[in-house]
């Protein structure tokens, strides 16, 4: 994407207040209410361990007496002694010294201002508006929010002593809230920047036809570049004012909800907010992240309550990566029956405000970056059948208590520039697919004696060609295998000394996914074999797998570094699977190449995420035993286990378990220092201090 994270890019200032951790909660209001009571909502806010108020101040419905002939005053206002909401909610949060965030929302117009300036309109193809519930939907490329947003937030900004500034949906407008998708907006502002970005190119007449991937790349520079003016016309204020909007804002924005329902197969991906901000935290040091937690199901149930561990679970892996939560829900607090959704996810909130020095200087000590996929990187099959190898990569190591970061493909490059790549031992590429400017960056990174694991075909570019020098491979041998080519292929790593007489030795591990043959280099160390495909039925044929000459995996040295390259995609056949025997096979080759300093003798289902604070070293405990097919349930309490510090045994450490509140026992095992973990509830924080 051009310009998504170059010229585009606004950090926060240095010493900036939106660098320390805060806590949200975001009431989202209706019309009705304009009369709600300020100072009670205060207390919630309070009562929830937020330090900081997201509420409703204009764009769709003005929650203050807006004078801009282009805004739509809330009509229930007058209801109101003092006519503003707003002004009034300003003055309460500032009374209890909290911060405050003005919410807008410019994706919509009332009819009037529609018939006023139709060529702030969203448009088919056709000519024709969408209009939605009497609104009709703007154009981001269109002069309502490239100019009259500035209006807006000039009104708001001299009038209120506002702290932050949020702009919902903000996003070309082609889903509306049925989830009807239109074709590529053909507004007048459209055409033309469309037409002077593509070198005179036409739109794509429906989704996905032709320049759609053109179009999307100007709709990302064209929302890049507004972030950029919004937040270069606040900062121009000097008020340290923070904006909340997409990647390349000084505060990103990110939620926490439900969103599986477009997903292929409707797959629910528990650990969906983690993967979030440890994507940002390892990736963007200079500005900070909000994960909007939602405590209903989705837009089409408002009052439907979200589970209230599952709630929990998204302000808990929130905090535990490093970001900032907010607590969401609609309406003035008390309004709408939201009191079971939020119950759980309270004690997490409060937990952070009452440890609030730890999170100040909270950072991961994870030694190991798996590197996320994106669609701009697969090569073979679909970005959802690469995503699953990242899932699966995911899951295993979570479940083997292997501390690691989320490292996007795209910011490769940008994190060796920085020289924020040697903070790993061991970078993973699952079937990533193309790494373009991230190849030099992995090679310089091996060259330096870091490790490398490659699955599948990550590091081949769409010609074919091996990217990576520190590859063990030279080039592929033809197109990878998959699907029905695949089924009944095996991959072992174990010694089959009598397969002549189709005797096998375990373990034989399916492959599923892809299978990625290869001219290894000759100085590889080529390790077991794959088993190709035999007969599977019926079943007095079902035999006669052979040993290939094609290796499970294969080993080099580059430089003072180490790369293992499995040509298969083991983390997507555990993952459609769920056999721990893949799990154990990928975790067995992690473990060959780096010791984690932080690990755990752990129930699979909890999570440890390592980091460092002033206070020593912090570990985040995180019990999913409660996941369920949809959402999180209760969970079973864990008891029984330790963490593992390599080569700590000789320290003289305090460990403390601060949910439980409780000192811990620790005792020396070889080099390592071992800490007996208290019984786990839904989340535990250790801390391992230095004595004195
Ligand atoms: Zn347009």
């Amino acid at each position: 994407m051009p310009d998504q994270a170059g010229p585009t890019q606004r950090d926060l200032p240095a010493g900036s207040r939106w660098r320390e951790p805060f806590s949200v909660l975001q009431t989202n209001l209706q019309e009705v209410d304009a009369d709600f009571d300020v100072d009670a909502a205060v207390a919630v806010v309070e009562d929830h361990g937020a330090d900081t108020w997201m509420l409703n101040a204009g764009g769709i419905s003005s929650f203050y007496p807006t004078d801009l002939p282009f805004q739509t005053r809330n009509p229930l206002l007058g209801t109101r002694s003092s006519g503003d909401l707003f002004g009034d909610a300003v003055a309460a949060a500032k009374g209890k010294g909290f911060k405050l965030i003005a919410r807008f929302d410019m994706s919509k117009v009332s009819a009037r201002i529609a018939r006023e300036h139709p060529e702030w309109l969203y448009r088919t193809p056709e000519g024709e508006p969408q209009v939605y519930n009497t609104l009709f939907s703007t154009c981001p490329s269109a002069e309502y929010y490239q100019e009259r947003t500035l209006d807006v937030l000039d009104e708001v900004l001299d009038r209120y002593d506002v702290d932050g500034l949020f702009f919902n949906w903000f996003n070309f407008n082609e889903r509306d809230y049925d989830e009807v998708n239109q074709p590529p907006c053909h507004c007048a502002s459209c055409q033309a920047g469309f037409a002077e970005f593509s070198g005179g190119k036409q739109l794509p007449a429906v989704m996905l036809g032709e320049n759609f991937g053109l179009w999307r790349q100007y709709t990302a520079r064209t929302l890049a570049r507004l972030t950029a003016r919004i937040v270069d016309h606040v900062a121009a204020r000097g008020r340290d004012i923070g904006v909340l909007l997409r990647r390349g804002a000084p505060i990103v924005y990110a939620e926490g909800n439900n969103a599986y329902r477009a997903m292929p197969g409707k797959d629910f991906w528990p650990h969906a907010p983690a993967e979030a901000v440890s994507a940002h935290v390892a990736t963007q040091p200079d500005s900070s992240i909000l994960v909007n937690c939602v405590a209903f199901i989705d837009a089409t149930y408002r009052m439907g309550n979200e589970e209230p561990e599952h709630f929990a679970q998204y302000l808990l892996q929130t905090t535990a990566r490093g970001g900032n939560p907010s607590a969401f829900f609609f309406g003035a607090p008390g309004r709408l029956p939201m009191e079971r959704a939020l119950s759980r996810g309270r004690d997490v909130m409060r937990f952070r405000r009452d440890h609030a020095d730890l999170y100040r200087d909270l950072r991961p000590a994870a030694e190991v970056a798996v590197v996320r996929p994106d669609f701009g990187s697969v090569t073979g099959g679909t970005f959802w059948e690469v995503q699953d190898e990242f899932r699966g990569v995911y899951e295993a190591l979570l479940e083997q208590h292997v501390p690691f970061d989320v490292v996007p493909v795209a910011d490769l490059a940008a994190v060796e520039a920085r020289g924020a790549l040697d903070r790993y031992r061991l970078v993973v590429l699952p079937d990533v697919g193309v790494l373009g400017r991230g190849a030099p960056a992995v090679d310089a990174y091996v060259s330096r004696g870091g490790k490398l694991l490659i699955t599948g075909t990550s590091g081949v570019s769409r010609d074919g060609e091996v990217e990576l020098a520190c590859s063990p491979a030279i080039r592929p041998l033809g197109a990878a295998l998959a699907g029905n080519d695949l089924w009944s292929t095996y991959a072992t790593d174990a010694d089959q000394p009598r397969i002549g007489e189709y005797h096998y030795e375990g373990p034989i591990l399916p492959v599923m996914g892809r299978y990625q043959r290869f001219v290894w280099r000759p100085d590889a160390a080529r390790v077991g074999c794959v088993l190709p495909r035999a007969p599977h039925a019926p079943p007095e044929l079902a035999y006669g797998h052979t040993a290939s000459d094609d290796p499970e995996h294969a080993r080099g040295r580059y430089g003072d570094g180490e790369v293992v390259l499995v040509p298969w995609t083991v983390g997507r056949s555990y993952r459609e699977y769920g056999k721990t025997d893949a799990r154990d096979h990928l975790g067995g080759v992690v473990r060959s190449l780096v010791d984690p300093a932080v690990t755990a003798d752990l129930h699979d289902r909890v999570e440890i995420i390592a980091g460092e604070s002033g206070a020593g070293t912090v570990v985040h405990l995180l019990n999913h035993s409660g996941v369920r097919r949809r959402s999180y349930g209760a969970h079973v309490p864990v008891g029984g286990g330790s963490l593992r510090l390599r080569g700590r045994g000789a320290d003289d450490v305090r460990a403390e378990a601060l949910v439980a509140a409780v000192p811990l026992a620790t005792r020396v095992d070889g080099d390592d220092l071992v800490v007996e973990l208290p019984v786990l509830g839904l989340f535990e924080v250790v801390v391992v201090a230095t004595a004195g």
